[in-house]
């Protein structure tokens, strides 16, 4: 572990890189999206600039949400399925 730390802090390219992935998991991570046909959480992370009024699928039950509201941590989507 440390061995690698040392290997990254070598080179600066890749430790800003590793910040910035670092950085976008815990956007991700504070990002929470509850699929309201299934109740279960939905993946965030295939969509790193996700935004209102976004289209995002539910990995369990395969549904299209809309995201309606992103105050806070929480996010709240609509079904959005309109038959693709
Ligand atoms: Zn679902």
């Amino acid at each position: 572990m440390c061995y690698v730390l040392c290997a990254l802090l070598s080179c600066k390219k890749i430790v800003y890189y590793v910040y910035c992935i670092l950085l976008l998991n815990l956007i991700l991570s504070l990002m929470k999206l509850t699929c309201p046909e299934c109740k279960n959480d939905v993946s965030l992370a295939a969509y790193p600039d996700l935004k209102q009024e976004d289209i995002v699928e539910c990995g369990t039950c395969g549904i299209t949400l809309m995201i309606t509201n992103m105050t806070g941590e929480e996010l709240q989507a609509e079904i959005a399925d309109e038959g693709k």
